[in-house]
């Protein structure tokens, strides 16, 4: 059409300079001038008329020429385009304005397994799953036509397989504005939505046992809390631990506890509705969330029941164990109305079944409340107490029941309170235990009864061992050995009249570690006492594995001799095997002389106890034993 357009402006061109010559040659044969020969006049129109003629025709040439290169250019620019479509990674779809495929890239075809002949002329919805077909439809009607559209759909191939593309649609208008086409681009991000569901899954499920995790627990929980307010129902929550957890962990190793964690949590989901919630939080943490219940009553026998189903046996490897669990239960909104207070509540409660001997429920109660409040209390206090030196140790001698020298003195804590006074170990040592606040305290005792030991050696010329107690955390803690030998090399006392008690339950751990930390710590030259023997619920046998000295039967035993037979058979029992194993056995707790009696009678080594002396601080000690030498030498 402009091809035309030109040519018919250069004809018209053509044409008026002819009439300008036509008129040039006219005007001079009818003026004449008089004095300009005619000839030379027509030979100078003509060749002017010629020269302007040459001029524009060769000006034309030009421009035909650039519109030419133009035209190549164009060309060629839509062939690079149409490449780079044919080719692209990305899939292409060019539609009619209804939809109707007109065209389709090379990596369609690939990724859908069509040939263009096939879905030429066919509408998209070839590309729909069922499923997604009426999303898309209704995306086509109402935005396509307006402003394009982005977003990810679910297409299908040839043979039914489907898979997840990032689409994006825009929209070919003519010149009136009228949509003539549609261009559809397509990324295929398959793998991208299944990385990205796998990650959500991991976010919010436990690896081990496909449970909610905490954090979708604790969503959850809101959620019920909410519901639970504005439907006016309650909803209970339950903390699980396991018992004996760790020592089957430590002991069977980590796939024998895997195991186990599994086997809870599917007996757990057995125990409850489809509609609660069991989550794992971590280690042997497990949570129930119960909805639409009464009050603790209906509760009640679901904690039964998750009791009676998590203490089957399980078996792992060759071993067949048996776990019980504790639990704490709290009930919303009665007892909190936030998932934090409730998490609290729960938590507090499960201390409580612990305490009371674990395999147990215990609900929440507010007393719980206010005990964990004194707990806070009294942490701050032993903070400022071993900042302020309000500790102080009190001694208790140990005599040689053969001829009732004293032998040694246990070194027993005592703090001595600003406003309460003396207050027992029994008393602060669970929560410095709890809080950790035992190492630094620990170590304290360690240095001060060192350093007095030796005090009372050099002012009596006599030498006695001191013992020392040891918590749980104090054993397990790396820098034991460093604070031991740091001790006893700043006060100056040999190690041999160092004795640490530990008691039974520190050692059930693995076997082979407490062996070596016991070798360890008498390999420095200390020695080794099990405190409160009988207890716990080691045996001798297992004792006999142990690297240690003496064995302290616990005052439970001493206590009803000579009315309880039972307790007479034990203890002699447990004296005369201990012996057979090469260790000293000594009594605690020796209140009258009738124990004293029975004691000497069955060759028990040594014994501590009232009847001797109550514990006594240093300079009580001191005259004490003063009074004894005394009695002794008289
Ligand atoms: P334990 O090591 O078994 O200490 C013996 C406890 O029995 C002491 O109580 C002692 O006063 C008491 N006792 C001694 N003879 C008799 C008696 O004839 N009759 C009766 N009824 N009781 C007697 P205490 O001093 O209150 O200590 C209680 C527990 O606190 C200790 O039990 C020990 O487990 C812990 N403890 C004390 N001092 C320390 C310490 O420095 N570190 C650690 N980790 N624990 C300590
Ligand atoms: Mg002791
Ligand atoms: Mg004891």
């Amino acid at each position: 059409m402009k091809k035309f357009f030109h040519s018919a402006k250069s004809v018209n061109f053509s044409f008026f300079l002819g009439l300008l010559f036509s008129a040039g040659v006219v005007a001079l044969t009818y003026w004449k001038p008089a004095n300009i020969p005619w000839t030379l006049l027509s030979a100078v129109t003509v060749s002017a008329a010629f020269a302007i003629f040459s001029i524009i025709q060769i000006k034309l040439n030009r421009q035909l020429a650039h519109k030419v290169k133009e035209l190549n250019e164009r060309d060629f620019k839509l062939k690079k385009l149409g490449n780079a479509v044919t080719n692209s990674g990305s899939s292409i779809i060019i539609t009619d304005e209804l939809g109707n495929i007109e065209y389709a890239n090379n990596k369609f075809v690939k990724t859908t397994g069509y040939c263009l002949t096939e879905i030429k002329g066919r509408s998209l919805d070839i590309l729909n799953p069922k499923e997604a077909k009426s999303a898309l439809e209704q995306q086509w009607e109402q935005e396509l036509l307006f402003d394009g559209w982005e977003g990810d759909v679910l297409s299908c191939r040839k043979c039914g397989s489907s898979f997840w593309s990032a689409v994006s649609i825009s929209s070919v208008c003519d010149s009136q504005g009228f949509v003539t086409n549609f261009v559809i681009s397509c990324i295929d991000i398959t793998e991208l939505k299944e990385a990205n569901s796998k990650m959500q899954i991991m976010a919010l499920y436990d690896p081990l046992t496909g449970l909610a995790n905490r954090r979708l627990f604790i969503d959850r929980l809101e959620q019920a809390v909410r519901a639970a307010k504005r439907d006016r129902k309650k909803i209970a929550l339950m903390f699980l631990d396991l018992d004996q957890f760790k020592r089957i962990n430590d002991t069977l190793g980590h796939d024998a506890g895997d195991i186990l964690l599994t086997t809870v949590s599917n007996r757990l989901k057995e125990c409850v509705r489809e509609k609660d919630t069991v989550a794992r939080l971590g280690g042997d943490e497990f949570t129930v969330l119960l909805t639409d219940v009464e009050d603790n009553l209906s509760v009640t026998p679901v904690a039964h029941q998750i009791l009676r189903a998590l203490k089957k046996p399980v078996k792992l490897k060759k071993h067949e164990v048996i776990v019980s669990t504790s639990i704490g239960i709290t009930l919303a909104p009665t007892d909190g109305s936030t998932a934090d207070s409730l998490m609290k509540n729960a938590d507090l409660a499960l201390y409580r079944a612990k305490e009371q001997g674990r395999d147990c429920y215990h609900f929440f109660t507010e007393e719980l409340n206010a005990s964990a409040l004194r707990q806070l209390v009294l942490e701050q206090e032993l903070r400022h107490a071993l900042q302020y030196d309000e500790f102080t140790l009190h001694f208790q001698p140990q005599v040689n029941l053969r001829n009732e020298h004293v032998v040694s003195v246990e070194a027993l804590l005592r703090w001595y309170h600003p406003t309460k006074g003396l207050v027992s170990p029994d008393a602060f040592i669970p929560v410095a235990e709890e809080t950790g606040l035992i190492v630094p305290i620990g170590r304290w005792v360690l240095k001060n009864a060192c350093m007095q030991m030796k005090m009372l050696q050099d002012l009596t010329g006599v030498d006695l061992k001191i013992a020392v107690n040891l918590s749980t955390r104090q054993f397990d803690d790396p820098d034991l050995e460093d604070t031991i030998a740091d001790a006893l090399c700043q006060t100056g006392l040999d190690p041999k009249w160092l004795e640490l008690e530990v008691t039974e339950s520190m050692l059930m751990g693995d076997i082979d570690l407490v062996i070596e930390k016991l070798k360890r710590l008498k390999a420095t030259g200390v020695s080794i006492t099990i405190d409160d023997f009988g207890s716990g619920y080691s045996s001798l046998s297992y004792l006999k594995k142990l690297p240690v000295d003496i064995l302290k039967v616990d005052r439970e035993f001493v206590r009803d001799i000579p009315e309880d037979l039972n307790d007479m058979e034990i203890t002699s029992a447990v004296i005369a095997v201990a012996h057979k194993l090469n260790l000293k056995v000594i009594a605690e707790g020796v209140e009258d002389i009738d124990q004293r009696d029975f004691l000497m009678i069955n060759k028990c080594d040594y014994a501590q106890g009232y009847f001797y002396s109550k514990p006594l601080p240093f300079e009580d000690l001191y005259q004490y034993l003063n009074n004894v030498k005394l009695a002794q030498t008289a």
